[in-house]
């Protein structure tokens, strides 16, 4: 494994394995920290995903130096600290704290701070981080209900959060090239600056950066910054350059389970519905015990052989209030996701091995269900939604989509983006 990457939120992660399989690197992202003896298998990138964005920064630390050790201990020669490209953090943290927990705990004085992706109009000028045409503190991201960002020049904010020094590598020498920006570095580092923000205009400029960060062993940034990291590895004759997402082929009967009542996906399961067996969960029946699970299953277990199929909980704004009056928003909420893990379960003990997986919350209820601890990361089906096979004895070929993410056809086109076939 050559690098490792820990990401303080799980759809952040994705990006960055996505970004990470696109330039050429096997990866597998896990669900947290695995358990000391789990085997990520043969990869060349590991992103751990934490929930470490909004929560105390001293157990945003405690949780990355977990982390670290997982990726230490599978030889990792180069941490990446993935945050959110629109830098979100409090005064308090945790992009700072965070930053230097692992400084110290790598050895290392000094480490860049590059949130910028051009691409994703994120980009970086004098310090000032610009969403389009707009600083930060203007492009509505002041009024975040978690963690609103007022301050757009990341030297200020990384200094309100950190204990070290905080300094720059203006424009003016990321055009210079990685040499420039090498001995920028060095001048720096001999004045004590520990936290470095960078410029970013150009994506181009995210490569000169990556060039220039290959002697550091912490990276920081969005999942921008990782364009440039995995040529430094192919440089040292570590890397070869493979297929974009590779998968293995996972044969066995296909599903999708949709929790989401967003707009996309309501859309998505009315086109998937069209044409294709559905069978519809009604979050009051649902209260009333496991019938309908059963009845889901039933319905299922006709029908698997003849192709995919749907079991959803998805309704429109009128259905959802009023499952909610009646039971309340939140036990109506945990119902539909309990039902959809126990039919995760059962769909797998009838022989599903590749399922499709509508909602954020629900996603998260079904991995969990089903003991995924780890995915190995594959072509993107759409922006932000990678097909994906789970690391372990029995894999499954799975796609997560949260909410609003595809295309209106994803939930029947995810399949053939899934090596495999069904029987
Ligand atoms: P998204 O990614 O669109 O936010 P999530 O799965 O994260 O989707 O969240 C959807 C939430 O709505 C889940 O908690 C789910 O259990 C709940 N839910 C799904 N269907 C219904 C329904 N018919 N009535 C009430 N709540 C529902």
């Amino acid at each position: 494994m050559l690098l490792g990457c820990i990401a303080d939120d799980s759809t952040g992660a994705t990006d960055l394995a996505a970004v990470l399989v696109a330039e050429g690197m096997r990866t597998v992202q896990t669900i947290g920290v695995p358990d000391a003896g789990t085997d990520p298998g043969d990869v060349d990138a590991l992103v751990v995903a934490l929930k470490s964005r909004s929560i105390q920064p001293s157990a945003a630390v405690h949780q990355s130096l977990a982390a670290l050790r997982y990726l230490q201990e599978r030889g990792a020669k180069q941490i990446l600290f993935k945050y959110c490209s629109t830098f979100d953090s409090t005064r308090e943290g945790n992009i700072g704290p965070v930053a230097e927990a692992l400084l110290e705990a790598l050895g290392e004085e000094q480490t860049i701070v590059c949130p910028a992706y051009p691409t994703l109009n994120r980009s970086i000028f004098r310090g000032h981080l610009f969403v389009g045409d707009r600083l930060l503190s203007e492009s509505g991201m002041e009024k975040h209900p978690l963690n609103p960002m007022t301050e757009p020049d990341l030297v200020r904010v990384m200094a309100s959060q950190s204990r070290r020094k905080v300094g720059l590598v203006r424009y003016d020498t990321v055009r210079d090239g990685a040499d420039a920006v090498r001995t920028r570095l060095g001048e720096l580092r001999a004045d004590g600056v520990a936290h470095v923000v960078t410029d970013v205009i150009y994506d181009e400029d995210l490569r000169i950066l990556g060039e220039a960060a290959a002697g550091l062993k912490l990276v920081t940034g969005g999942s921008g910054i990782a364009l440039g990291l995995p040529e430094n590895f192919r440089r040292q004759g570590l890397l070869g350059r493979h297929e974009a997402g590779e998968l293995p082929e996972v044969d066995g009967y296909e599903a999708v389970l949709a929790g989401s009542c967003s707009v996309a996906t309501r859309g998505q399961v009315a086109d998937f519905l069209n044409g294709r067996p559905g069978f519809k969960l009604d979050p009051q029946k649902l209260a009333d015990g496991d019938g309908a699970v059963e009845e889901a299953l039933a319905f299922a277990q006709e029908r698997l052989k003849d192709g995919p199929l749907i079991i959803y909980a998805t309704a429109e704004p009128g259905e959802v209030a009023a499952a909610q009056t009646v039971l309340g928003r939140e036990r109506a909420g945990e119902l539909v996701e309990a039902a959809m893990a126990k039919l995760a379960t059962g769909l797998v003990e009838r022989g599903v091995r590749r399922l499709v997986v509508a909602g954020g919350e629900t996603s998260g209820s079904v991995v969990s269900a089903l003991k995924v601890s780890a995915l190995r990361i594959g072509q993107k089906i759409d922006p932000g939604v990678p097909a994906t096979v789970s690391v372990g004895d029995r894999p499954l070929a799975l796609a997560l989509k949260s909410g609003n993410f595809g295309t209106p056809n994803f939930l029947s086109k995810a399949f053939g983006f899934m090596p495999g076939k069904r029987p």
